[in-house]
This record gives structure tokens, sequence and C-alpha cells, in this order.
């Protein structure tokens, strides 16, 4: 049997943490074809281009430092030569960038192949929300399952446990993908719930804002766990409301609560949060994102932004107190310490 060729659209911390155990997967067992490519969005770092660097180093020293992927991965600025021979694409870039790139290797991609997303993240069109994986599904005309989780990108490695969540709807293909996943410091586990893996992925980011504002303004411990709880409650309804196959266990798995927990203490978006409210909300996020983060791109604003879209159209603000007063304080309506009056605010100021 031919063996399965595997891409990486995307070269920032998470896509480079998932591609040691892709490129391990790949090198140790023989239905996958060793070398693996990636497309790099190419910058200079220190002098030199990114994808040279990479080749060179067999690691990103921009994006994760440190983080040796061994020399069976190959990096290119090219996407459609990275893409069109491949037989698994996996989709890995911060989530306002990859509806552009659909668009550029639509008509490259291989007939037959499959494709499994790891962002956060969702679009809103005027009809609604679109899920990542449902957009990059009708763009390419491909089967794209997701895969979520507590997945601090710098904290993965050999001798510490992490685990993650592969949510799809075709059964072959999720085997395959754990086979291209799994190691001993990263377990898989398989669900069908496509919607409720991604939905939790990308609300968690907004969750994590708020607990952001709670320990930058000096809350304890009490104040966090409200947050976290009523945040994984609206996380829930605003998954159900929208897609009603979502099963309640889902929030169970990986990709539910402890991913909200992960990323409530050790994640950017928690913070750039907090340092926003100890600041008083003096610098604006563009401003924290490029001081703190070097880079790397914040993902629950803009998320907040399209989930506040996305419940003005269905006419729902009002039943998600939390999610509001977040997206309230992002604008600078509220202040950051407002998180914890969540339940009392006007959710409509003038
Ligand atoms: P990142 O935030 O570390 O890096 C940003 C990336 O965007 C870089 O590779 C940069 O080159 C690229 N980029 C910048 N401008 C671009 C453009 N115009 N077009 C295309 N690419 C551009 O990236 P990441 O952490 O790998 O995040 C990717 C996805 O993974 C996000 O949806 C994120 O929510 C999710 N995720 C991240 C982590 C984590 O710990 N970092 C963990 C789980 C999931
Ligand atoms: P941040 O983008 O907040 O770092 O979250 C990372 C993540 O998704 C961990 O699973």
């Amino acid at each position: 049997l031919p063996r399965l060729k595997v891409a990486m659209i995307g070269s920032g911390a998470w896509a480079c943490a998932s591609m040691r155990m892709v490129a391990e997967n790949a090198r140790s067992r023989r239905i996958f074809y060793p070398k693996v490519k990636m497309w790099v969005f190419e910058e200079e770092h220190n002098g030199e281009k990114l994808t040279e660097l990479i080749n060179r180093t067999h690691e990103n020293p921009k994006y994760l430092p440190g983080c040796h992927f061994g020399d069976n991965v190959e990096a290119c600025s090219d996407i459609v030569s990275v893409v069109q021979d491949a037989d698994i694409l996996i989709f890995c870039t911060p989530h306002q960038f990859v509806h552009r790139l659909c668009l550029q290797i639509k008509s490259h991609v291989k007939p037959g192949c499959f494709a499994i997303s790891l962002i956060k993240g969702m679009r809103v069109r005027t009809d609604g929300p679109q899920l990542i994986s449902t957009m990059i599904q009708r763009t390419l005309m491909v089967d794209c399952s997701v895969l979520m989780g507590a997945n601090i990108a710098n904290q993965i490695g050999p001798g510490s446990l992490c685990e993650a969540t592969i949510a799809s709807k075709n059964v072959e293909h999720a085997r395959l993908l754990k086979l291209l996943f799994h190691t001993e410091y990263f377990y898989i586990d398989i669900i069908s719930d496509v919607e409720g893996a991604e939905m939790s992925g990308t609300l968690k980011n907004v969750v994590a804002l708020a607990a952001g504002f709670a320990d930058g303004s000096g809350y304890l411990d009490n104040c966090k766990a409200v947050i976290l709880r009523e945040g994984l409650k609206e996380m829930r309804e605003l998954s159900i409301r929208l897609y009603p196959s979502v099963r309640e266990s889902t929030f169970f798995e990986a990709c539910g609560v402890a991913d909200l927990i992960a990323t409530c203490s050790g994640g950017r978006n928690h913070k750039v949060a907090m340092e926003f409210a100890k600041r008083g909300g003096s610098d604006s996020f563009d401003t924290l994102e490029a001081e703190l983060l070097h880079g790397q791109k914040l993902q629950g604003t803009l998320t907040s932004h399209e989930v506040q879209s996305c419940l003005k159209i269905k006419g729902w603000e009002a039943d998600f107190p939390l999610l509001k007063v977040v997206d309230l304080i992002v604008n600078g309506v509220y202040e950051p310490a407002d998180i914890a009056r969540f339940r009392d605010l006007n959710l409509f100021p003038i």
C-alpha cells in the first residue's frame, strides 16, 4: 500500500509542538511517508529566512525554541507545493488566516485526501456562525476532523503528561489520525461530536479572558471558580443551542473542562487579559499582544467579537452574561474588575 503523505499548514507554537508528535509517528509507523512538509508564513528571524532556519536547525526558533522535530520535516513557504501531494492535511494557523489559505489551495488538493483542524476559533457569516472545520470541508470538499484539548504548546513533550480529543465523523479517518498524533506523552481519545469539541475549544478562549481579568484585578480563587463554572455553563448552552447534536459528555473530555482549566491558568489569553487588568486597561490588546507574545496571536478578543456578532444575529445576547461582559470590557465599556459583577451589570449600556 502507498504510504500516506502528511502536510502541516502552519508553523506557530502549537503547529510546532504538534509537529513533534506527527514527525515522530511519521518516522516510526510504516503507514505514513516519513517526510512531513510544513507550510511556513515566511518571515525573517535574526537576519535569516524562517524556512531556512527551520530546515537547518529542525526547530522553529521564533515560535517554539527548543522543540526539535527531527530531520524528517521540510519547511516551505509555497503552500501549493506543500499540499498538492498530501493525503492528510493538518490545519494549524490562527483562525483569522485560514479561509484565505483555503481559497489559495482549493484547486490543488489531492483527490481523496482528508483534513484535521487544530484551530480554535470561528467565522461569522450573515446567517450565523461557521465552524472552521465546516469551512475547510466546504471550501476544499474534503472530510475534516478536529483535535482539541488542554494543549499549551510550550508544556508538551517527553516527561510530561498531556491528552487531547480527536472528534471525527469518519471512523477510519479517526483511526489513522490517532496513529498520527498519539504518543506516550500525548494521549488521544476519539469521539464523534465534532461540533461540541470545536465549539468548546473556541469558546474557552473568551472565558480565559474573563479569568485573566479576575486574576489581574486581584480577585482570589473563589471568584475564579465562579467564572470557570459560569463560563463552562455558557459554553455548553451556546454550543447546544447552535448545534443540537452536541453532547453534554463532550464537555467532560480533554477538549472540554480540561482545556478550560489549562487555558484559564497557563494560556496566552489569560496572560494578556491579566496584564490588561493590571495596567488598568491603559494599553490596548494589540500593544499587549506584540509586547507579551512576540508574534504569537491572541485569539480570544477576536473570538469574543465573533461570538457577540453571532449572539446578535440570533437575538440571544442577554442569555450569556459572562460572554457579554467580557466583550464590554474588551471594548472599554466596563473596567476589567467589573468581571466579578457580570450578573449585575447593565448588559446594554448606552
Ligand atoms: P501562534 O499564535 O504561535 O503563531 C502565529 C502564527 O501566525 C505564526 O506561525 C505566524 O507566522 C503566522 N502568521 C502571521 N501572519 C500571518 C498571515 N498573514 N497569514 C498566515 N499566517 C500568519 O500560532 P499557534 O499557537 O500555532 O496557533 C494556531 C492555532 O492553534 C490557533 O487557533 C490557536 O488557538 C490554536 N492552539 C494554540 C495552542 C498554543 O498553546 N499555542 C494550543 C492549542 C491550540
Ligand atoms: P491560548 O491561546 O490562550 O494560549 O490557549 C492555548 C490552548 O488552546 C491550550 O489548549
